[in-house]
C-alpha cells in the first residue's frame, strides 16, 4: 500500500492510532480522560487512497466517521525526547479513523482488542500528505468533516489532550520508527453514524487540502 507526498509515492509503514485525545471527543463517548496516549493500530491494507470508492462494512450496525490530523513520520530510529520529536514528521493530511462503534462499545465492555471495529480494510481513508515544513504551526491546525457536505467536526490541533510532540516520542521510545509510519492523531467532538449513500470528506484550511470518498454496496 503506498501514500502520496506531493506526488511522490511512499510505502506505508506502520498505521499508529491516538484513541480519546480530545476533551469534548471523550465527554460524547463517555469515557474517562486518559492519563498517557491511547494508542492501536490499523494494518497498512486499512488505507483507502483518496478517490477509492469504500465499500460499506457490513460486519457491525453503527459505523462511525472520525476526521483527523495524519502525520508520515520520514526518519528513523526511536525518539529521545519531545524537543527532536518534530523532526521526524515528513508529511501532514486528514483522514477518517473509520469505526464501529456497536463493535467497539461491546468489545470495551468484554475488555478486549478492538480490532475488529477499528481495523477493517478501507477503515482508515487518507489524503494525500504535503511536505512539513518550518511556516506551519503544528500546534495550530484546524480541520473538519463534512458529511454530504454538511460540516460535521471541527478540530483543532491546539485543542489535543496530548500534542503532536508528546504522541510522537510516546510511539516512538516504544516502537522504532520507520520512514512510511503514520499517525492518526484521535479525532475532536462532533463523531457521527454513517448510512451507506453518504459521502465523506476531510478539509483543512490550515493545510490548503480537501478529500472525498463515496461508499458503495460492494455489489
Ligand atoms: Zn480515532
Amino acid at each position: 500500500m503506498n501514500v502520496k507526498l506531493d506526488g511522490q509515492s511512499i510505502p506505508a509503514q506502520r498505521v499508529f492510532c491516538i484513541g480519546m485525545n480530545y476533551t469534548e471527543h471523550v465527554q460524547e463517548l463517555n469515557s474517562k480522560t486518559p492519563d498517557q496516549p491511547v494508542v492501536f493500530m490499523k494494518p497498512a491494507q486499512s488505507i483507502a487512497p483518496t478517490g477509492k470508492e469504500l465499500i460499506f462494512p457490513e460486519h457491525g450496525n453503527d459505523l462511525h466517521y472520525e476526521t483527523e490530523l495524519v502525520i508520515l513520520i520520514g526518519r528513523s530510529g526511536h525518539v529521545k525526547n519531545e524537543i527532536e520529536a518534530l523532526s521526524f514528521i515528513q508529511g501532514l493530511t486528514i483522514g477518517f479513523d473509520l469505526t464501529m462503534r456497536d463493535l467497539q462499545g461491546k468489545l470495551k465492555k468484554a475488555g478486549h482488542p478492538w480490532e475488529l471495529s477499528k481495523s477493517f480494510e478501507n477503515s482508515a481513508p487518507l489524503g494525500n500528505f504535503i511536505h512539513f515544513n518550518s511556516s506551519i504551526d503544528i500546534h495550530n491546525i484546524r480541520f473538519e468533516g463534512s458529511i454530504n457536505n454538511e460540516i460535521r467536526q471541527k478540530g483543532n490541533s491546539a485543542e489535543m489532550i496530548f500534542p503532536i510532540e508528546k504522541l510522537i516520542h510516546y510511539i516512538g521510545s516504544v516502537w522504532k520508527f520507520i520512514p512510511g509510519d503514520i499517525i492518526f492523531t484521535g479525532t475532536p467532538p462532533g463523531v457521527g453514524s454513517l448510512s451507506k449513500t453518504d459521502v465523506i470528506s476531510a478539509h483543512s484550511q490550515t493545510l490548503s487540502l480537501d478529500f472525498t470518498w463515496k461508499f458503495y454496496s460492494g455489489k
